[in-house]
């Protein structure tokens, strides 16, 4: 086949302790999946469960280079979060089986444009713009479950310029791993290459060009970025 273009390059990341990459297929992030950042976003997680949105593939920024501050935001928001890369994928995926389509692990940030979330919500219009910018989703390299474990508890953090802000813990998720890959796969076919980004705990804000931000879970190492 001739492409009547240069076809873009695939988005990939780089996996711990290999030089082979993982190519990126989509990007699934899961809303408000623990409690106490359910609460501080102003709603009740006893009464409304988590929820799902995307990022386009190409959104995909490798941790440890600098990390571009988007245009029309005056609110940008770090959020850090545990992520699931997937070898396979199906739909109406058991949770009893879920854990079968994980090939690894990472860290990574949600990076989010909160006043045009909060001029969406309040408008009842699309989220595109507040979460599927260029460069929305940073990621560390994943690390393959077999050399990590699987991953269900642990500290998750995030610091600005040193200074912490988010410090959680992955057993407080709402949905768990292996409910977050049977749930998704109710809405949509999964497929290896899939990166799900399974939500952020308290503590989220703003950040400025000129700061740094480090962030990292438990198993997973660290990862950080200059703000540009
Ligand atoms: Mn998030």
């Amino acid at each position: 086949m001739q492409y009547a273009i240069t076809p873009p390059e695939h988005p990939s990341v780089a996996i711990a302790g290999s030089t082979k990459r993982f190519p990126v297929r989509r990007i699934f992030c899961v809303g408000q999946n623990y409690a106490d950042h359910a609460r501080e976003m102003g709603a009740d997680p006893d009464r409304k469960p988590p929820f799902f949105f995307c990022k386009p593939a190409d959104a995909v920024h490798e941790s440890g280079t600098p990390w571009p501050y988007p245009s029309r935001t005056a609110d940008l928001h770090h959020e850090i979060e545990l992520v699931v890369a997937l070898a396979q994928g199906g739909r109406e995926i058991a949770k009893e089986s879920a854990s079968d389509c994980i090939f690894g692990y990472a860290v990574g940030i949600d990076w989010t444009r909160r006043d045009l979330q909060a001029a969406a919500k309040k408008d009842g219009r699309p989220w595109d713009a507040a979460k599927g910018f260029d460069h929305a989703a940073m990621l560390g390299p994943i690390h393959p479950h077999a050399a990590t474990g699987h991953i269900a508890t642990g500290r998750i953090w995030l610091a600005v310029d040193d200074v912490v802000k988010q410090n959680g813990d992955v057993s407080q998720l709402i949905w768990s791993v292996p409910e977050v890959i049977a749930e998704l796969s109710t809405l949509f076919e999964l497929r290896a290459g899939d990166l799900i980004y399974t939500g952020t705990p308290a503590g989220v804000g703003a950040v400025r060009r000129g700061q740094h931000v480090t962030g990292g879970i438990d198993g997973l190492g660290e990862i950080s970025a200059a703000i540009v």
